[in-house]
């Protein structure tokens, strides 16, 4: 067993988690909370608070609407889109700087491998700043020739949207921040963007990158505090004209209903049960890979967690002992361990919760080959379990468990696939789905009949900010990333100009 490497913390993080308790930025200035509120930030490695932050209500998304409004009517409009675009570059810039920094907090507040926030997390969030810096420049209207007389002119603008909410969940923090605010931006909106209680911290440090990269104040407002609070607040205040949301599909219906109070418009990218399906003429050398780190990445708290396993009949066997003996040896710990495999949940609640759908599998019959119990350890640690003889019907095949869970079931087609595909599904989610086959006609008929906004064939889990990304069903609706998401930030204007 590899020893511990436990990395240092940089002198700028220090420094940080030193002042606290972290302050809102709004209006392009760091302030307290109206209320003088806080709330704790805790590091999921050791269940010990990392430092306090300020806790936003609505008197405090009141302020940063006054801030976002004056700006967007102001400093915000009178900036060219090429400034906007360098803009956008400048902060990746400086994030590229800070990416130590950005990946430490990553992983002490949200008890992320540090090895995966530096490669994938603070990487990705970087790439899609700079994605939608090119997009500034590129947001186009149409003239159209209409019926109505030779000498009508008629054309569209795309026109922001004015003072748009963002409300972002956990498990990836930075990320989440990034893809929300890099098409808002782009677009020329002024945002208020709230972090998750658990995670607020790569938030805040981004507000000083903001700050430096030198956006006019109140075009970037981000602010830390409880969903019933803050969340609910940007739901319900008029003037912010939509919100986007990511988180449990739960927190997603009930947006939906606040928001019809004033026609916000609202897009959601919410929870899955992603089915992913190994045939059994798969490589398997890139397909038993592929499960594990469909499942074991980011602890399972992924919203495109390939959580429902089925393995064709011929193969299950073999499969379930290598993912079994993989599983049972990857070396868990720490966030900040740089041999850490996998890391702890991000709470005690999210443990918790864990915790009770792992007595739930074992209570309804199925059986771990792996895992299956808590850790015994400071930390909220779940071990990667892998359950097998599981029913389509079971509690864990059916809800989303946001936890490093596998739930494998054997099927059995030989010549159609028909049923696997129905059982795949069988689910009210439909964010993801993943296709495990050789057969280059399978993959694509396999992939068409999914539904599921994002398919990946013999890979899993891989994002590119130049790809659409979003859910089938009630995944949520809208598309991130790609050119998709300037139709969420935009609105189309007609213009018609008689000549005659
Ligand atoms: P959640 O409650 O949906 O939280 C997501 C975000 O919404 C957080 O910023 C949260 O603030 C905020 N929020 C909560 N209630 C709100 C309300 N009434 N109005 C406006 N905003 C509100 O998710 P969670 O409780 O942290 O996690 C629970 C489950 O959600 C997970 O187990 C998982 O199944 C799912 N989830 C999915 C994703 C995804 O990417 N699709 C991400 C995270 C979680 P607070 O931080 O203060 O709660
Ligand atoms: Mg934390």
């Amino acid at each position: 067993m590899s020893s511990v490497q436990t990395v240092d913390v940089s002198p700028k993080v220090a420094k940080f988690l030193s002042e606290g308790p972290k302050k809102l930025f709004i209006g392009g200035e760091f302030i307290e909370s109206a209320s003088g509120e806080t709330l704790d930030s805790v590091n999921p490695s050791t269940g010990e608070v990392l430092v306090s932050v300020y806790a936003a209500d609505k008197e405090d998304v009141d302020r940063a609407v006054e801030a976002a409004e004056k700006a967007f009517l102001g400093d915000w409009k009178k900036i060219t889109p090429s400034e906007r675009g360098r803009l956008i570059w400048k902060l990746a810039d400086l994030m590229e700087e800070n990416l130590e920094e950005l990946a430490q907090l990553e992983s002490l507040d949200g008890g992320k491998l540090i090895s995966h926030a530096r490669a994938v997390d603070v990487p990705l969030a970087i790439d899609h700043f700079r994605y939608y810096a090119g997009w500034a420049t590129k947001v186009m209207g149409q003239t159209i020739q209409s019926s109505t007389g030779q000498n009508m002119l008629t054309y569209t603008r795309r026109e922001p949207i004015g003072v748009v909410g963002q409300i972002i969940p956990w498990n990836f923090p930075l990320l989440m921040a990034a893809w929300k605010l890099g098409a808002a931006l782009a677009t020329g909106n002024v945002v208020i963007l709230k972090s998750a209680e658990q995670t607020p911290l790569s938030a805040l440090y981004l507000g000083q990158l903001v700050q430096e990269a030198g956006f006019p104040p109140g075009v970037v407002n981000l602010i830390t505090g409880y969903g019933k609070t803050a969340g609910e607040a940007i739901v319900q205040n008029p003037r912010i004209r939509k919100v986007a949301f990511t988180g449990s599909t739960a927190v997603g219906k009930r947006i939906m209903q606040q928001a019809s109070g004033n026609l916000k418009r609202v897009s959601l990218e919410l929870g899955g049960k992603s089915p992913n399906i190994i045939f059994p003429d798969a490589d398997f050398s890139k397909a038993i890979p592929g499960a594990l780190m469909g499942i074991f990445f980011n602890q399972g708290q992924v919203c495109t967690a390939g959580s429902r396993l089925f393995v064709h009949k011929k193969v299950y066997d073999n499969v379930m002992a290598d993912l079994t003996s993989y599983a049972s040896n990857m070396k868990q710990g720490p966030g900040m361990d740089e041999t850490s495999e996998i890391g702890p949940l991000v709470s005690s609640q999210q443990f918790e919760r864990v915790k009770s759908y792992l007595q739930k599998g074992h209570e309804e019959g199925a059986k771990s080959l792996t895992g299956g119990q808590p850790l015994d350890r400071s930390g909220f640690f779940i071990p990667p379990t892998v359950f097998s003889g599981v029913d389509d019907n079971m509690t864990i095949a059916r809800e989303e468990i946001f936890g490093p869970v596998i739930a494998a079931m054997p099927f059995d087609d030989e010549e159609q696939v028909a049923d696997v595909i129905r059982r795949a599904n069988d689910t009210e989610y439909g964010l993801a789905a993943g296709v495990w086959t050789t057969d280059v006609r399978k993959a694509h008929r396999v992939a068409h009949e999914l539904e599921a906004g994002t398919v990946w064939v013999n890979c899993y889990n891989v994002l590119d900010a130049s790809i659409p990304f979003g859910g089938y069903k009630q995944s949520g609706y809208g598309r991130e990333m790609g050119s998709e998401a300037l139709d969420l930030y935009t609105q189309v204007k007609a213009v018609w100009v008689d000549l005659n």
